[in-house]
């Protein structure tokens, strides 16, 4: 389900959990009729991960090195991808990943301490990567399902066990419209 920010198509934010909206980049994960695909350029990166809330503002890149991060988020993304959906994942990739792009702790204000994502190209991977680490490691990493919908795979924190849509009026009515059709049909 796309929204419109700074003249870019985005995924919405359904997930429940902000290290899981990485996911909701791309549908189609369980192989639908087509790939939605929604990081094409470093500029999507960059304009996803202040609307996905990862980072307060817009980072910058000239064009090789915002090609280069965005291969690189592509690469995380489906690793982190199937390790949340028990598929193969590449857990050896995931901790190279942490390894050189989780960030440190950088001493804040009022003595809270912050985490340092740089400021360079690279400050979206470096969120992106921490935000899953973090989640790879807790509990709650059980507590993530993938939308049942036709071509969608999206995933959302469900500490429940109730939940089987990303969006019900998107993916849930088109499933509701395609078990009409196939009850409706004439038989031959
Ligand atoms: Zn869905």
């Amino acid at each position: 389900m796309p929204v419109m920010v700074d003249g870019l198509r985005m995924p919405a934010i359904v997930a429940g959990d902000v290290a899981l909206e990485i996911c909701n980049t791309r549908a189609a994960w369980s192989g639908g009729e087509e790939t939605h695909e929604y990081l094409h350029s470093y500029q999507h990166v960059a304009v996803w991960a202040r609307h996905a809330g990862l980072l307060p503002d817009l980072a910058t890149a000239d064009a090789a090195e915002g090609e280069r991060v965005l291969d690189r988020v592509l690469e995380f993304r489906r690793a982190y991808y199937l390790a949340l959906t028990d598929g193969d994942a590449d857990w050896a990739l995931l901790s190279r990943y942490v390894r050189d792009y989780g960030p440190g702790l950088h001493a804040g204000t009022d003595s809270v301490a912050d985490w340092d994502y740089g400021d360079d190209a690279e400050r979206p991977l470096r969120a992106i990567v921490h935000r899953a680490a973090q989640l790879l490691a807790s509990p709650h990493s059980h507590e993530v399902r993938a939308c049942a919908g036709i071509g969608c795979g999206w995933l959302f924190h469900d500490p429940r066990g109730r939940r089987r849509w990303c969006v019900m009026a998107v993916c849930g009515n088109r499933a509701k419209a395609a078990r009409h059709a196939a009850a409706h049909r004439p038989s031959a």
